[in-house]
């Protein structure tokens, strides 16, 4: 199918260029020309933005998709009584079904808020690959290993099953990666069995590192190291490594992340909400480290919305360092498309509006009050929109969701289904 979205503000995230009165041409799952408003051939579909803004797809680079389930569920605790006394409990009444209508539920809230890749942890996976193929999303799936000293081998052979199943699925929609929980919750034999099946299959890993100061305190009790070392010493930096959180990080740990060129998302909401604490973004950036913005599960958010991550991500600095020229729009907007992409190595073909690469673009409401007038198209989407002025959706050249009605996912159908895997769960 040839598509044509024209007469648009176009935001390519290609080097800064933007075009004022521009046009994205799609042949089927790719961007064949970007630029100045040009004729629609014969045949072609024709999107008007109407003066809107048009931009890559943006990229959620941490979230645990079914934990929608559990929105408004465990609010206002601390973070080790939140996840041990209310989500692991829900948690362990999960079902393959509830997983599924949880991550459904998800990709709906998602393709509504501009978000058109994901990088999602957990388990039951299969669910919630179903699930996003289904929706025509793109994500990395990866199965979330935990355990100690032998425990954790059939959660790594449940990830290995998934990645010769599902690995490239959907033409590529689809990828599945590896990865360890945390440090507090994965013994040394888990660590040095997932480096080594992750660097078999050449896929990357995802980890929560750092997250909060006791992770950090219990650590050098047991090991004498931080996390970042330990996960170092076990070899998990020798793969592609996306590291969430990484509030707690010393110059030694991220001298380490930046040589070994782990990326991290960065959760900002998340991290406010369960009182963890704010990352050293500025530092980190510093040192050439890639940052990628993710929301994390929605238990902690409570919402999947990049919008709020990326004008937080600028803020939070700016506010914490009393300088608000640090994390200027264009910074948080590259970690929310170009930055995200990379970090889920998806960098060469995604999260940039440039010929060649996979056709990832949203549209925003031409007339929304809040995002009127448009100075800076940067500014507008960082620190004016929201994800509800998002009003279409392509994704590998297929509109999923046209002026906010979503075209792959029946909305009543899923909350049904959230709904009756609440009652069998009994929550
Ligand atoms: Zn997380």
């Amino acid at each position: 199918m040839k598509l044509l979205i024209k007469n648009g503000q176009i935001l390519t995230m290609d080097e800064g260029r933007i075009i004022k009165n521009g046009c994205v041409r799609i042949d089927n799952d790719t961007i064949s020309y970007v630029g100045e408003d040009v004729p629609a051939e014969n045949g072609e579909r024709v999107i008007d933005a109407r003066g809107g803004i048009v931009m890559p797809g943006l990229v959620n680079a941490h979230t645990h998709t079914a934990m929608t389930l559990f929105r408004g569920y465990a609010d206002d605790m601390p973070l080790e009584d939140w996840l041990f006394q209310k989500i692991f409990p829900a948690e362990d009444k999960l079902d393959p079904e509830a997983v599924y209508w949880g991550s459904l539920l998800a990709c709906a809230e998602m393709i509504q808020s501009g978000t058109t890749l994901f990088a999602d942890m957990y388990f039951m996976n299969e669910a919630t690959i179903r699930a996003t193929l289904e929706s025509k999303l793109n994500a990395n799936i990866s199965r979330c290993v935990t355990g100690m000293e032998g425990e954790y081998k059939n959660r790594l052979s449940e990830a290995e099953a998934l990645y010769d199943a599902y690995n490239g699925a959907g033409r590529g929609a689809v990828r599945v990666e590896m990865s360890l929980h945390a440090v507090y919750t994965c013994g040394k034999q888990a660590m040095r069995a997932v480096s080594k099946s992750a660097a078999k299959r050449g896929t990357g890993v995802h980890i929560h590192l750092s997250e909060t100061m006791k992770e950090n305190r219990d650590c050098y009790q047991q090991y004498g190291k931080s996390p970042t070392e330990v996960f170092r010493d076990m070899g998990v930096f020798e793969n592609p490594t996306n590291a969430a959180h990484c509030v707690y990080l010393s110059e030694n740990d991220m001298d380490i992340l930046a040589e070994n060129h782990v990326g991290i998302s960065h959760n900002p909401v998340s991290n406010l909400k369960l009182a963890s604490g704010v990352a050293n973004v500025r530092e980190m950036l510093g040192k050439g480290i890639c940052i990628g913005v993710g929301t994390d599960g929605t238990a902690s958010n409570n919402t999947l919305d990049v919008f709020e991550e990326m004008k937080l991500a600028a803020i939070l600095q700016k506010g914490m360092r009393l300088d608000s020229t640090l994390i200027d729009a264009r910074t948080a907007l590259s970690m929310a498309t170009t930055n995200g992409a990379e970090l889920l190595g998806r960098g060469a073909e995604r999260g940039k509006l440039k010929k060649g690469m996979r056709a990832d673009v949203i549209i925003l409401d031409h007339k929304a009050p809040n995002l009127l007038p448009v100075h800076n198209p940067e500014s507008t989407v960082v620190y004016s929109a929201n994800g509800s002025n998002v009003v279409t959706s392509i994704i590998n050249g297929t509109p999923v969701m046209e002026n906010r009605e979503l075209l792959t996912i029946d909305l009543e159908k899923t909350v049904h289904g959230v709904n009756e895997s609440l009652k069998r769960m009994g929550l």
